[in-house]
């Protein structure tokens, strides 16, 4: 069992700290290995993916990572930006598969800008394709036609592609409440009409997950009027992209979000949600949590082993009960802690 661990830039190697504390203290027997990527990575080799963390990250069974990026690199070329090592990654990993949970616990439903009666105890994932869509079709482009410039890009899917995300989608939702919603818009997209019909096919192979359809712009609405409706949501990658950011905002604390991409056989990344925060980096104050719970996610998908994620999971929950907030999701009445002491806490409830 090995981990390739990438702290990046930022916030990520004070955050990636406290995940890794907590790794360790399962006992597990992981076999823990870091490597660069981003800023960092660049500063070093001249590249935001160099050559050493791609063999590491290849040979190892999943992968956690901080946050890539920051101002120092922002004039790069475009080649070496922080970012190009992300999209790197996820690219040479062959991750097709997004996971993303939208959890807001119950004693932080006052961070969410909806009412907390919409919004307390909301527990959805969403499960974006990564590697396909309008964001790879080719041809696509600007150029000129009768005198004017002009743009385009295509929209595509091969039958396979939906199925190997379905199927995804369609395991997850059985290890949850069993319900699924496939998003598309088959009332103006054929590829989308195509989505549909193979998610539907595929719905005989799982009679016990109940699925639905809904078309994506009324997806975007119901989500911010009754989010607790949803259980699993699938869909493709450009409404995925757009779905995934309205979801997580639904809980208001970008510091508490983890995520997964997985490939076929479960190899997984795993981050939090947000980025490197440079504004808050070195001070010792950024939320450790989505890391934390990125963690958890690799113990789940990638190693099978849901009792030491549920494990976490818990001391999460329980630390929360207990008042501890970073200043993120700090609110009158609770104690602010900086990261370490949250790692600690998050440390402390594992014991308990
Ligand atoms: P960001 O997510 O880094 O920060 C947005 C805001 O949220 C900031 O005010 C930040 O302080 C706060 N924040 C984020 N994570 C937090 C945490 N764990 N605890 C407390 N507060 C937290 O987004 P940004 O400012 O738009 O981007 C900063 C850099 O991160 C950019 O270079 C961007 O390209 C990069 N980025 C990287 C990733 C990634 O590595 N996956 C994702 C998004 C952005």
């Amino acid at each position: 069992m090995k981990i390739c661990v990438l702290p990046g830039d930022g916030i990520g190697p004070e955050i990636m700290a406290e995940a890794v504390r907590v790794i360790e203290a399962l006992d597990l027997k992981f076999e823990i290995e870091e490597a660069l990527l981003g800023g960092s990575a660049v500063d070093a080799t001249g590249e935001p993916y160099p050559q050493a963390t791609a063999a590491l990250a290849r040979t190892a069974d999943a992968v956690l990572l901080g946050a890539v990026g920051g101002p120092k690199w922002d004039a790069l070329p475009r080649e070496q930006r922080p970012e190009r090592g992300l999209l790197g990654i996820r690219k040479d990993l062959g991750l097709f598969a997004n996971l993303r949970p939208a959890i807001l616990y119950p004693e932080l439903a006052n961070a969410s800008s909806l009412k907390p009666e919409i919004v307390a105890g909301l527990d959805i994932l969403i499960v974006r394709e990564l590697t396909g869509d309008i964001y790879f079709g080719q041809p696509r482009g600007i150029e000129m036609r009768d005198g004017e410039r002009y743009g385009y890009n295509t929209m595509h899917y091969t039958e396979s592609e939906i199925r190997r995300i379905g199927r995804v989608a369609f395991e997850a939702a059985r290890k949850r409440n069993g319900r699924l919603c496939s998003v598309d818009k088959m009332n103006v997209l054929e590829t989308t009409q195509l989505w549909r019909d193979v998610m539907s096919e595929l719905a005989a192979d799982y009679p016990d997950v109940d699925l639905s359809h809904m078309l994506v712009d009324n997806a975007a609405m119901q989500l911010v009027r009754a989010p607790k409706q949803f259980d699993v949501m699938v869909t493709g990658n450009m409404f995925g992209d757009i779905l995934s950011d309205e979801a997580s905002m639904l809980t208001g604390s970008i510091g508490m979000l983890p995520s997964a991409s997985l490939d076929a056989n479960n190899k997984g990344l795993y981050e939090p949600s947000h980025g490197s925060a440079p504004d808050i980096a070195g001070k010792g104050v950024a939320n450790p949590l989505a890391t934390i719970l990125s963690a958890a996610m690799m113990l789940r998908y990638t190693f099978g082993l849901e009792e030491a994620a549920l494990r976490v999971e818990q001391a999460v929950k329980r630390v929360l009960a207990q008042g501890y907030r970073t200043a993120d999701i700090h609110e009158p009445g609770t104690t602010r802690v900086g990261t370490k002491q949250m790692g600690d806490a998050v440390l402390a409830a594992l014991q308990d």
